[in-house]
């Protein structure tokens, strides 16, 4: 599923093509791609944003919001490709395209962004989000962490793999709870939370299985990943087998050595 680095990553290779533009016609090819009615003609791209894991297309009135959930893509072309839900058409004569294999990834026509984002977390990249504030929000919290930090409106962006990845190079383990976490492990995960955001921005995301860029490129972090599918697989840290297991029905990946309960 495309976290915060895969939706960056599509915002910024974007951004290029649909600022200036203005979109002609909308067309839900699979219906329930439109969360709202999509009456965009004669509606300009002013701006893309991005919160959590939410694209946001800044409208000269009002905005386009696109959540790509499972398996959505987003590509410009001449024509619609095949699995597209929803296409916008450009006044250069492209299309911009969901294009989603399971059609669960939607988009919303709204008069403010807050209408569908309003309910995230902080942004784990904002200036605003820091140390002191995770400590904050972390100290009254009794819920294990792997789940409290797929929690969306604890915090936007993170998914499955950068919520292992992070814990792991904090040496957290994932079912501590919030409010047992020490200042300086506090500062440890809000550091590597961010770093590895950054860097999985820097490669481009990740792609397990569907991810690529609006021009077809994958993401390159997969062969960063230090514990994220790599069940049963050496530590590279202390060489301990990695350890596999299901939390909150998600896979979780961590080191029983570096990161022990
Ligand atoms: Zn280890």
């Amino acid at each position: 599923m495309p976290e915060l680095p895969e939706v960056e990553t599509c915002r910024r290779a974007l951004a290029p093509l649909l600022v200036g533009r203005t979109l002609t016609a909308a067309e839900a090819i699979w219906p329930r791609a439109a969360a709202t009615p999509l009456e965009v003609a004669g509606r300009r791209i002013v701006r893309l944003d991005r919160r959590g894991k939410f694209l946001l297309l800044r409208l000269d009135r009002g905005w386009l919001v696109v959540h790509l959930r499972m398996t959505g893509r987003l590509v410009v072309a001449r024509e619609p490709p095949a699995r597209t839900t929803a296409a916008f058409r450009l006044d250069s004569g492209d299309w911009f395209c969901l294009v989603d294999m399971r059609k669960f990834g939607r988009a919303w026509q709204v008069a403010r962004a807050s209408e569908v984002v309003g309910h995230l977390g902080p942004e784990p990249l904002s200036r605003t989000f820091t140390a002191a504030r995770f400590e904050a929000m972390l100290a009254p919290r009794r819920a294990r962490l792997k789940p409290l930090l797929l929690n969306q409106r604890f915090l936007a962006g993170l998914g499955n793999i950068y919520v292992d990845e992070s814990l792991h190079a904090a040496r957290i383990h994932p079912l501590r709870t919030a409010d047992s976490l020490s200042a300086g492990e506090v500062r440890r995960l809000h550091r590597r939370v961010r770093t590895i955001l950054r860097a999985a921005i820097t490669a481009g995301g990740t792609t397990i299985q569907n991810f690529a860029g609006p021009d077809g490129t994958p993401g390159r972090f997969r062969s960063q990943l230090r514990v994220f599918r790599r069940g049963g697989e050496p530590c590279y840290h202390c060489g301990t087998t990695i350890e596999r297991s299901v939390v909150a029905q998600r896979g979780t990946h961590f080191c029983p050595r570096c990161q022990p309960l």
